[in-house]
């Protein structure tokens, strides 16, 4: 899975940064699949899903880790993809508490126009607006996979386009709030990203707020399951305060969602800061060799130990995993490439109403409702994100079903 011993021949140069010394690959695989938050109802297309490389490397400076084999080219958001988590009470609390920060960005009283930069079936853009009591006076989203027939609030418009240098346009010009929650991530072309979203900031009254993954959080939890094809480019405080600095934003980076995101609110930077300004890039710890090298020394012995704990659970029963997404995906197709042709895992659970019945990329599992799974008479439960644990075992005992209930990385 990830490979201990390789060295790039050529010196990889961090493309936020630019340091080419020291910079070392953290994982290679070959088969990934080039999407995870698909809806496959074909259990045969599923199978044949296309697949792409993983050669993930990571900046010896400022921690930014990419995908030196990506190719965006393999990879087309159109309407059969779908991450929609909100059915998850935990996470619509997360939703909840970020656009509340977002809102209290705006002094009281004032009016909000607010832009979101990947904003899927605009679920948070509405949330937004609903919290926002009417204060909220535009909202204009952009995402090439819209196609809610969900009605849109009073005053919110959707654009199924990507966001570029071209349609900065359609941005109305009272914004005083840009949003990107889960795309950073998605874009190789990191400096074009950035200079689009900078083209955006051109006062000091107007805010940019990104969540991302955090990538520190990733090695320190030995998460092998979170390196996947669409997230090409994964940040850390430092990367990203590094990448917005070279187009004159000041940002402020802390962890939300028990540490899985980091939440970064940026601004036009001062010509002279003041104090209580946000530490210059150079200042934020840099990245930390150890946590790289710890890394690469667990993830392989873990994802083995993972595979002897299904072997041995098999004799009790069937055995899910509870969650459908990216992290399922991942997981999924890692066990069932050590397991070779033994049975191992029956079928994933997904609250998402639009994924069950459907199949997971590659695997071919199917995804099942918590209803169907028990009638599957699943005896072990491997919840793929810890965040949910709580949630799900509350879940389970009210349905009365004895399974036992295991999370990755607790
Ligand atoms: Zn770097």
């Amino acid at each position: 899975m990830d490979d201990n011993s390789m060295t790039s021949q050529q010196p990889a140069i961090c493309p936020i940064c630019s340091n080419g010394l020291r910079n070392q690959k953290i994982v290679s695989r070959p088969n990934a699949p080039v999407l995870q938050n698909v809806t496959l109802s074909d259990r045969a297309k599923a199978l044949a899903f296309p697949t792409g490389r993983l050669e993930f490397v990571r900046c010896d400076q400022c921690g930014f880790v990419w995908n030196e084999a990506f190719d965006p080219d393999l990879i087309h958001y159109d309407s059969g993809y779908n991450n929609d988590v909100s059915s998850s009470a935990y996470y619509r609390a997360h939703l909840e508490e970020m656009a509340d920060n977002i809102l209290a960005a705006v002094p009281q009283g004032e009016e909000i126009h607010y832009v979101e930069i990947g904003c899927g079936d605009g679920e948070f853009l509405r949330l937004v607006v609903e919290r926002a009591k009417g204060r909220c006076v535009s909202a204009v989203g952009f995402d090439p996979s819209y196609n809610s027939s969900k009605p849109l609030p009073q005053r919110a418009r959707i654009h199924p386009t990507i966001f570029s240098p071209e349609t900065c346009a359609l941005v109305p010009e009272e914004t005083n709030i840009v949003c990107s929650r889960h795309t950073i991530e998605h874009i190789a072309d990191v400096q074009m990203f950035a200079r689009s979203l900078s083209s955006l900031i051109t006062n000091r009254e107007r805010k940019l707020f990104i969540e991302t993954p955090d990538m520190d959080w990733i090695l320190d939890h030995v998460a092998f399951q979170d390196f996947f094809y669409e997230h090409c480019a994964l940040y850390t405080p430092r990367a990203i305060a590094t990448l917005l600095a070279q187009y004159g934003m000041t940002a402020k980076t802390r962890p939300v969602y028990f540490g899985q995101y980091m939440w970064t609110e940026a601004t036009l930077a001062e010509a002279s800061p003041a104090d209580g300004s946000p530490a210059a890039p150079s200042q934020l710890p840099a990245a930390n060799p150890e946590l790289a090298d710890a890394y690469r020394q667990t993830s392989e012995r873990s994802l083995h130990k993972w595979h002897e704990f299904i072997k041995d659970r098999s004799a009790a029963g069937p055995i899910a995993l509870w969650g459908g997404a990216s992290k399922g995906v991942t997981f999924a197709l890692l066990i069932q490439s050590l397991a070779g042709q033994e049975p191992c895992l029956d079928c994933v659970i997904d609250l998402n109403e639009a994924k069950q019945s459907c199949f997971l990329p590659v695997t071919g599992l199917p995804i099942v409702s918590p209803e169907t799974a028990r009638q599957r008479q699943i005896s072990t439960i491997i919840v793929m994100n810890p965040n949910y644990l709580d949630e799900i075992r509350d879940m389970v005992e009210r349905m009365d079903w004895p399974a036992r209930i295991v999370a990755l990385n607790e």
